[in-house]
């Protein structure tokens, strides 16, 4: 049975992984930003933070600035709306992520965005647990690999480009809603000031504060854990344009090479059902060593966890709506959520222009109900269809071991997934042998 608690963060630091399951305040763990306390920037800081820049009403403030909150802020900034982009962290940032980009990443992105690929994936290698290890190759590109400190930092270039005011270095704690107006909400900051807006996005990551405010709940929460290798030219060599995946030891659990070859780094990782933080670190350090990859020092090595929201959680309160992994939009089976952060990011920054110009409260509501339908019609039903697979796999990776190296359509299937032609619902929908392999699965 998976973890469904609406529990903290975990974006932690690898050494502090055996607390992974007793966090419980998520800023203050966050160890992704290395910068100061939102309080201790000067009273002027210039260009970031400021209060002059925060004044005023804003149509619609964006909280979070990565894939979703960056695609919102274009989004609402492209229809003409003064928008505010937030982010506790100064971009470039490191972020816990394979950055794998997929079909469907790449569809969503702003006109003309140009993706900084470190490779691009032509092949495949598969293993069960280390063994029976088969790689496929495919004549055409997948996906594509991205390091997430640059990416996100185009999309936020991006959005500011589109006319969206960009402040860093400051948290957000929550939002008050319900003013004396009821035209606008504030959102409040760590520093104690408050932010006001006509409508709010809710982009702030998987622990954000804003889906709290929202009521956001969640029946699936996984680790991942990452190391980002530096490997000699040799080795880089021999990785460009195959990743590894490898059906873990853990139900539901698997292992991934993603080869930044640009930078001479292979991004290894696991994930796996929160809960059992020892086995899931084990499984990195066995899958790393099997991989002949022991002998080289990490760069980074860091832990977060993904939540997949539950069926019923909410999308919005009010004129605050939520995006990305702040509203549990994650792909239940590969945990993949840069397509989810991106497309429901645009969608949020779209209604939440409509909310910004909503005056009576059945307006707002209805804009807000726009957004929760147009979310649920699309990567609701993806959502569905993730959790069928999860569930199959979870009981028997081999099936899919098999399925992806033996079985010439499954591979294909699994080819055209990655490169955005199919999604897994049109799969199940479509295919009689899908919708048997996923129930022989399950039994
Ligand atoms: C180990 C691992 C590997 C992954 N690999 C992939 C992959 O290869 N491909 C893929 O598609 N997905 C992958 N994912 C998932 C993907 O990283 C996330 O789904 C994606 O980053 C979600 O984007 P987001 O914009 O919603 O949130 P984030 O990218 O987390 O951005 C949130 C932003 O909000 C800011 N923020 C947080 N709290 C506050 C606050 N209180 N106030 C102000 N700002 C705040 C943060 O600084 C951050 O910039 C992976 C996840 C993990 C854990």
């Amino acid at each position: 049975m998976r973890d469904s608690g609406n529990a903290p963060d975990a974006s932690l630091p690898f050494d502090a992984l055996e607390a992974v399951d007793d966090l419980d305040d998520p800023v203050a763990d966050d160890p992704l930003e290395d910068v100061p306390p939102a309080d201790e920037l000067p009273a002027e800081a210039g260009e970031d933070g400021s209060s002059e820049q925060l004044d005023g009403i804003w149509d619609v403030v964006v909280v979070g600035a990565g894939p979703a909150g960056s695609s919102a802020a274009y989004a609402a900034a492209v229809q003409g709306r003064r928008v505010l982009l937030l982010d506790k962290a100064e971009h470039p940032r490191y972020k816990t992520c394979g950055g794998g980009i997929i079909g469907p990443s790449r569809d969503s992105l702003p006109p003309d965005f140009k993706i900084p690929f470190q490779d691009r994936v032509s092949a495949v290698t598969f293993a069960l647990n280390g063994r029976f290890t088969r790689t496929r190759r495919s004549k055409r590109m997948l996906f594509g690999l991205v390091n997430r400190n640059e990416f996100d930092l185009r999309l936020v270039e991006a959005a500011q480009q589109a006319g969206a005011v960009l402040v860093t270095g400051v948290t957000a704690t929550g939002v008050e809603q319900g003013g004396a107006d009821r035209r606008t909400v504030a959102v409040t900051l760590a520093d104690g000031r408050s932010v006001r807006a006509r409508a709010v996005v809710g982009a702030d990551g998987s622990a954000s504060r804003i889906g709290r405010h929202v009521g956001v709940t969640f029946d699936q929460i996984d680790l991942g854990l990452e190391a980002e290798i530096p490997v000699p030219e040799r080795v880089a060599r021999d990785w460009a344009g195959r990743i590894h995946l490898d059906w873990g030891p853990l139900p539901g659990s698997y292992g991934w090479v993603f080869p930044k070859t640009d930078s001479g780094t292979l991004t290894v990782g696991v994930i796996s059902a929160r809960g059992d933080g020892e086995r899931t670190k084990a499984y990195l350090a066995d899958y790393i060593r099997r991989l002949g990859l022991s002998g080289f020092t990490p760069a980074v090595e860091s832990g977060h966890l993904t939540r997949c929201r539950a069926e019923d959680s909410p999308l919005s309160r009010g004129r605050v709506l939520v995006a990305g992994d702040a509203a549990g939009l994650l792909e239940p089976w590969t945990r993949e959520g840069i397509s989810y952060a991106l497309r429901s990011g645009r969608l949020a920054g779209e209604w939440a222009a409509q909310v910004a110009e909503a005056e009576a409260p059945g307006d707002v509501r209805r804009q807000a109900l726009n957004y929760a339908f147009a979310v649920k019609a699309g990567l609701g039903v993806e959502m569905r269809a993730g959790k069928v697979m999860l569930e199959a796999f979870e009981r028997r990776p081999h099936l899919f071991h098999l399925a992806v190296c033996l079985i010439g359509p499954a591979w294909r299937a699994f080819a055209r997934t990655t490169q955005g032609h199919i999604t897994f619902a049109q799969i199940l929908r479509q295919y009689g042998a899908a919708r048997r392999l996923a129930a022989l699965a399950s039994r």
